[in-house]
């Protein structure tokens, strides 16, 4: 499992850095599912380039702000970009030529020791190709000229970062998790056996100020906890290991919520990409919300992130303390919400107050039980035995005159979750009976926790007997 590079467009502004922002990412979107209401983020995403995963950032415009002084504002991109970046692209512009204040950037970016890329955009035809003589004579290497507009060469600055790419299959966003089709029983067998015997990788998200810090300090602090080296890794400066009743449990990248960096106060964005790294690296979710605030957009927002990455998620409302408690004993806060957002009412939710070390224990057991049905596995016979008879009780309606059947279910993935189901024509199966099978399936398994993925597969009928021999 690998994280893709991050890829970080700096450049004056004007030069061209959301066109190529776009332009690269728009060769072929990194996964994204139909679900409606998930907002794509303009200046931050996955790509893919061939088989190769990366991650991409337009560092202009909205990370400081366009009202600072021309060099200043590029020179927090830059240290932005040398800070959390793997890779960087310049882009510069033809029709104004090198300027001084792309020197002194090129010359910061040259000490980083960063794999770097130098683009001087709207090179729009071969004629204006001339142009990328005068920055050859400044030495800037490596140079290509592009037309971010047009897609002229852009694939020329993805070639640049090859060695950095993992092979899509090897990357995030989802867990590759152990599809069983690709394994021997005795190999799944193994890899569970590993993966369950290894600590659950927990992160903890949410909006600025929602008290992560506080938690995770809380954790360290706590006599009850104690923390103790990761075994065998390298990673003890970035995350954190936690042992609670003998249990070990290991929070994902934690050194900017242990002691905040400076960058990670500055913007937004740092936080998207903070959030979305650490999701990615865990196997669980914990979503920090605010009893303070309720819950927000920017809640929601965090909360699809894990649910498009299929993580276990956890909703955690802390800073409980500051609700009156006339007000808690009468009727328990925020237990509408899960009504209100029905897409929510997998993911157990519970108060607690990072402040006062309040029910925080409790996240503990939320965890373990959601772990467990991250890796749980349900018998295709049970599937069947559950799902076929509603089928023929209340089929999906007829497309078109033609019946739609369902043939079968099968969980064919685990860590995350994913249940494929047969069908003669998958454009039958509307969201609504989607919705409807997998309301199903949680009644008999709760999958407390896990947003396990409902996949509508068509199989003729041939393919089937032929398959059943
Ligand atoms: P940013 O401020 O660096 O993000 O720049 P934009 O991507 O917003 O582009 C600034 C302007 O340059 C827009 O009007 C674009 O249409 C234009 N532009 C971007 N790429 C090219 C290009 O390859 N050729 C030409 N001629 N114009 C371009
Ligand atoms: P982060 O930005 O999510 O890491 O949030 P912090 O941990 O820095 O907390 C933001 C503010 O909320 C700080 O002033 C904390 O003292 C406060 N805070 C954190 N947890 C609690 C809590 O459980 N109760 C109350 N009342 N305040 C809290």
């Amino acid at each position: 499992m690998k994280i893709p590079p991050l890829i970080a467009i700096l450049g004056r502004p004007n030069v061209g850095k959301s066109t190529l922002f776009n332009r690269l990412l728009s060769r072929k979107e990194a996964i994204v599912e139909d679900r409606p209401g998930v907002t794509r983020d303009r200046h931050y995403s996955q790509g893919t380039y061939g088989r190769k995963s990366f991650r991409l950032v337009d560092t202009g415009g909205i990370l400081f702000g366009d009202d600072h002084p021309l060099g200043d504002s590029i020179r927090k991109q830059a240290l932005f970009a040398l800070e959390e970046a793997d890779a960087i692209i310049y882009v510069m512009d033809g029709r104004e030529g090198y300027l001084p204040v792309d020197a002194d950037v090129i010359g910061r970016i040259r000490r980083s020791g960063k794999p770097a890329v130098f683009a001087v955009n709207k090179v729009d035809t071969v004629k204006t190709e001339e142009v990328l003589s005068e920055f050859h004579r400044h030495g800037v290497d490596p140079l290509v000229g592009i037309s971010a507009a047009h897609g002229r060469n852009v694939d020329a600055i993805l070639d640049a970062f090859m060695d950095l790419m993992p092979d899509t299959l090897e990357t995030y966003p989802v867990d590759p998790g152990i599809r069983f089709s690709d394994a021997s029983e005795s190999d799944i067998q193994e890899w569970l056996k590993r993966r369950i015997s290894d600590p659950p990788r927990v992160a903890v998200i949410g909006r600025p100020n929602v008290g992560k810090s506080t938690l995770i300090n809380r954790l360290l602090g706590e006599e009850r906890l104690v923390t103790s080296p990761i075994p065998g890794t390298t990673r003890d400066a970035i995350d954190t290991l936690v042992t609670y009743r003998n249990r070990n449990y290991h929070f994902v990248d934690t050194a900017g919520l242990r002691k905040k960096g400076k960058v990670a106060e500055a913007s937004e964005l740092y936080a998207q990409i903070r959030t979305d790294r650490a999701i990615c690296e865990s196997e669980i979710a914990v979503v920090l919300l605010s009893a303070e605030d309720g819950l927000t957009d920017g809640d929601l927002r965090i909360i699809r992130q894990v649910i498009d990455h299929r993580r276990g998620l956890i909703l955690a409302w802390n800073k409980w303390d500051i609700l009156p408690e006339e007000d808690v004993r009468s009727s328990p806060p925020f237990r509408d919400v899960r009504e209100r957002y029905p897409f929510l009412a997998f993911a157990p939710m519970f108060g607690c107050s990072a402040m006062t070390g309040f029910h925080v224990s409790q996240l503990f057991q939320h965890i373990n039980t959601v772990r467990e049905w991250y890796f749980t596995r349900i018998p295709t016979s049970e599937l069947n035995a559950l799902i076929l008879p509603l089928v023929e009780s209340s089929p999906p309606p007829r497309l078109k005159n033609h019946p739609v059947r369902i043939f079968y279910v099968t969980q064919v993935q685990i860590a995350p979750s994913v249940i494929m189901v047969f069908v003669n024509r998958p454009e039958g199966i509307s969201l609504q009976y989607r919705q409807f099978l997998s309301r199903k399936i949680r009644e008999k398994y709760a999958f407390t926790g896990v947003p396990f993925l409902l996949k509508i597969q068509a199989k003729s009928r041939r393919d089937r007997d032929s398959s059943e021999k």
